[in-house]
C-alpha cells in the first residue's frame, strides 16, 4: 500500500540509470523502480533519468545506478563509458552514492578480459580486475555483509573478479560463488559505491542497500536525512522466498 504523505516534499532526489538500453538484464531496472518508490515513502520527490550512449549527461545527479549486460553490451558502451570515466570517477571520489551490478561492476573496475581474450577497459573507480572463464557462475546467492546484513540475489557471469587492497568486499557468500570461485568474496565497497554481481533485481529484496543510497544522497544534498515510513511487507516476503531457494 502506498504511503501518502500530507506533508510537502522534503526535496528532490535524482536517480540516473546508466546505459539501460545495453546494460539491463535479469531485472536490473527494478533497482530504479525500488529507489523511486522508497524515495517517495521517505517523503522526498524522485526523478528517474536514463543515460545511454551519446546522450547528454544530465546535471545534478544524486544517485547513479548501473546494471549488468552481455559481453556484447559491454563492448557497445565501452568508448562512451571511457569518455565519461573521469567525470564518474570525480563523482565517486566526491561521495556520490552509486550501485553497479555485474557488467557495470566489472567496468567500474580496471578491466574485464573476456573468456575469448578481448580486453574491455574499465574506468578504474574500483580497484578490481575481472578475467572471463569458461566456467559460468550461475545461481542464487546469499552473502553476509557487515553493513547490510544478509544480502540475497541471483548471479550469472563468466567474469571472475578479484579485489585489490583499496576496496573491501560487500560481504562473504554463504551460498553461491560471488566475485569468483575461490575466495568467497561478493561485490565491492569503496566510498559510497556499492558493487555487486547480484541481479534479481537486488534492491527489491535488499531494502537496507536502497535506504543506504537514499540516506547518503539526502545527507549530501540537504545536510540531513529525515526517514519516512517505508512499507517493507513485500520486501520481507521476497527475502523469505529468495532465502528458501536452492543454489
Ligand atoms: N558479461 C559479463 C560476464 O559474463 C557480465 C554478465 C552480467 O552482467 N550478468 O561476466
Amino acid at each position: 500500500m502506498e504511503y501518502v504523505s500530507n506533508h510537502a516534499s522534503k526535496g528532490t532526489i535524482r536517480v540516473l540509470q546508466l546505459y539501460p538500453r545495453d546494460m539491463n538484464i535479469y531485472g536490473d531496472w527494478g533497482n530504479a523502480l525500488v529507489l523511486q518508490q522508497r524515495i517517495r515513502w521517505h517523503g522526498y520527490t524522485p526523478e528517474l533519468l536514463e543515460y545511454n550512449v551519446d546522450d547528454e549527461f544530465p546535471d545534478d545527479v544524486d544517485i547513479i545506478l548501473g546494471g549488468g549486460g552481455q559481453d556484447s553490451g559491454q563492448l557497445i558502451i565501452q568508448d562512451d563509458l571511457q569518455a565519461r570515466g573521469p567525470m564518474l570517477r570525480d563523482m565517486a571520489e566526491d561521495g556520490t552514492p552509486m550501485l553497479v551490478i555485474c557488467g557495470l561492476y566489472q567496468l567500474f573496475g580496471r578491466f574485464f578480459k573476456t573468456s575469448s581474450g578481448t580486453i574491455i577497459p574499465g574506468i578504474g573507480i574500483l580497484d578490481v580486475e575481472t578475467h572471463g572463464s569458461s566456467e559460468r557462475l550461475i545461481g542464487n546467492v546469499t552473502l553476509d555483509s557487515p553493513e547490510f546484513g544478509e544480502v540475497l540475489g541471483y548471479e550469472n557471469h563468466s567474469g571472475q573478479t578479484t579485489l585489490g587492497p583499496s576496496v573491501r568486499p560487500l560481504g562473504m557468500v554463504s551460498k553461491g560463488a560471488g566475485n569468483n570461485s575461490k575466495d568467497g568474496h561478493e561485490g565491492a565497497r569503496y566510498r559510497n559505491v556499492v558493487a555487486s554481481y547480484l541481479h534479481g533485481s537486488l534492491l527489491p529484496k535488499n531494502p537496507a542497500i536502497a535506504d543506504f543510497l537514499i540516506r547518503t544522497a539526502a545527507e549530501r544534498k540537504y545536510g540531513t536525512f529525515l526517514p519516512g515510513h517505508p512499507d517493507d511487507g513485500f520486501a520481507m516476503l521476497a527475502r523469505e522466498h529468495a532465502a528458501r531457494r536452492p543454489r
